[in-house]
């Protein structure tokens, strides 16, 4: 096979991913190109590229989604390769053959890959001949609702009624007893259609309190497939991620090897090549079961990257290249504990509903074992337009102790001001107990988490500003309710209706 030499990448994303990306590539004497919207135009990703092109208006659909907009512009700057990074056309197969089909390199599996994976109920049926421990369930889309309910029964309530081309916890409704069927399956059918443009969904038998544990995968294009070992990533809200860790806490050598052994197959049913992730879910007697393959770099990537001291990004280029992976299995070690929170614009005391609004301070963590991920800068307005992610802290330790108190610290040191974010919720978990002993599920908002139990912290700024309004208000003799900041706790800014309307991708 041919080795092609990649020497300019253009990169199909914004934010902290595409900063990740450019940063290897920087590294192996790349020059990069970047995308924005109108609505990025001052954001550091757009800096940070060699060059930049602005490929349309604020809503993704209208600029990082425009895949036509994005082939043009890598053409007409000459980048040899397109990196989607994740979400938006990152797991897009159609895409992927465009990209193809203009003489240039995608960054990314095959689009067969892609395409087959991007559906859950095909890539339940692409590994069915590889022994993969599935959870019960009907491997084909519910169309007639009298029969889906006698399917349902069999597998028994709870169940789970999920989309087929889900992702981002999104299209996924629990089903109590067989008289919520009929209405639930609709909503989701419904946000499918709306999220994804695609309708099919499937049931599941819905597993109490599972943990969410997954492998990091690499292939080449020579056929060689290999682990980088597990990431769990039980602590999620609305069925999605906010606290990662590798190792996972009660994962043994043995389990290791088992779900490395069927992550592996699941890569071989579809002839996979690049960087990737299989996902399963865990039972309470630890047995496993597939739940879905990304065909792309995870959100999470970085503490596979930690403990192995492999940098995922490099090796998706070198295998883009055409080349061998230049380490075997037995090569591969794990390094110590890395730990991973999500920033989101939320606010933990309001539901995790999103919090927009202008980032009046921000000051990163420093230091060992500390790694931030972010697309981030103060003076910074969060746009509507986009998921509400704005960076990744990641710690690294000798032991999960080390990396759990090194998180606390972090957090500490982390000054976000003007919007509310996920971290306050964060420390709280890296204080409880039901965290610290590794006894935990998906269930721990659920079961563990109340808003009253956030530590409440008030920044400098936002305490001088406090003072200046109610040494005003005292003046004026005006004892009125008042709005401290920017924002206040519970939401009562007028934000609430946009925000809950605005487009996630
Ligand atoms: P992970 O990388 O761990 O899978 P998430 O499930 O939170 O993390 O999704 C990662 C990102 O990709 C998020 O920005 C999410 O909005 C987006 N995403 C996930 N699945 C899809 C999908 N099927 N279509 C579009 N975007 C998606
Ligand atoms: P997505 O494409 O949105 O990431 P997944 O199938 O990966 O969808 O599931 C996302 C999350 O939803 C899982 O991490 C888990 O918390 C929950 N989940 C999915 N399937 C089940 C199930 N059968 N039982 C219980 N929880 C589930
Ligand atoms: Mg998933």
């Amino acid at each position: 096979m041919n080795i092609t030499k990649i020497t300019k990448v253009l990169i199909a994303n914004r934010g902290e991913i595409t900063l990740r990306i450019i940063r290897s590539c920087k590294e192996m004497d790349i020059k990069t190109v970047a995308i924005f919207s109108e609505a990025d135009r001052l954001a550091p990703h757009v800096r940070a590229a060699d060059e930049a092109i602005c490929v349309g208006a604020p809503p993704s659909s209208e600029s990082y989604l425009r895949g036509d907009r994005i082939i043009e512009a890598a053409k007409t700057t000459g980048a040899q390769a397109i990196h989607p990074g994740y979400g938006f056309l990152s797991e897009n197969a159609d895409f992927a053959r465009k990209v193809k089909a203009a003489g240039l390199i995608f960054i990314a599996p095959s689009p067969e890959a892609i395409e087959v994976m991007g559906s859950k109920l095909a890539a339940k049926n692409a590994v069915s001949e590889y022994d993969i421990p599935m959870v019960p369930g009907i491997n084909h889309a519910v169309e007639d609702i009298a029969e889906a309910k006698k399917e349902a029964a069999q597998i028994g309530y709870p169940i789970l009624v999920k989309a087929s081309a889900g992702g981002g916890g999104k299209g996924m409704r629990v089903v109590e007893k067989e008289e919520e069927f009929e209405e639930q399956m609709k909503r989701a059918v419904s946000e499918a259609v709306s999220a994804f443009g695609d309708g099919a969904v499937f049931i599941e038998k819905y597993i109490g309190s599972p943990r969410h544990i997954e492998i990091q995968i690499l292939g080449d294009m020579h056929g060689n497939i290999l682990h980088l070992f597990e990431r769990e990533c039980s602590i999620q809200r609305r069925h999605q991620k906010v606290v990662e860790e590798a190792p996972s806490a009660v994962v043994d050598e043995k389990m290791r090897q088992a779900m490395g052994k069927a992550a592996v197959n699941v890569a071989k049913a579809c002839n996979y090549y690049g960087a990737g992730t299989v996902e399963f879910i865990v039972d309470e007697n630890l047995n496993f079961y597939f739940l879905e393959m990304n065909t792309r770099l995870q959100v999470e990537h970085p503490i596979t990257e930690q403990i192995t001291g492999i940098d995922l990004v490099k090796e998706q280029i070198k295998i883009a290249e055409g080349r061998e992976l230049s380490f075997k299995q037995e090569d591969l070690k794990i390094n110590g504990h890395a730990i991973e929170v999500r920033v989101y614009a939320e606010d933990p005391a309001n539901g995790f509903l999103p919090n927009i609004g202008k980032v009046v301070e921000y000051n990163t963590p420093k230091s060992i074992g500390v790694r931030v991920d972010d697309g981030f800068e103060q003076g910074m307005e969060v746009p509507i337009f986009y998921d509400s992610m704005i960076a990744k802290l990641i710690t690294f330790g000798a032991n999960r102790e080390e990396a759990m108190d090194r998180m606390i610290r972090a957090i500490d040191e982390y000054k976000i001001a003007g919007i509310q974010t996920t971290l306050p919720f964060c420390k709280f978990v890296m204080k409880h107990d039901a965290f610290r002993s590794g006894n935990f599920s998906t269930k721990f908002v659920e079961n563990h988490f109340k808003p009253e139990y956030l530590e409440v912290e008030t920044s400098k700024e936002e305490e001088e500003i406090a003072v200046t309004i109610v040494s005003q208000l005292l003046e004026n003799g005006n004892k009125k309710s008042m709005v401290v900041g920017g924002d206040t706790k519970n939401g009562s800014n007028g934000m609430s209706d946009w925000r809950k309307k605005r487009s996630v991708f």
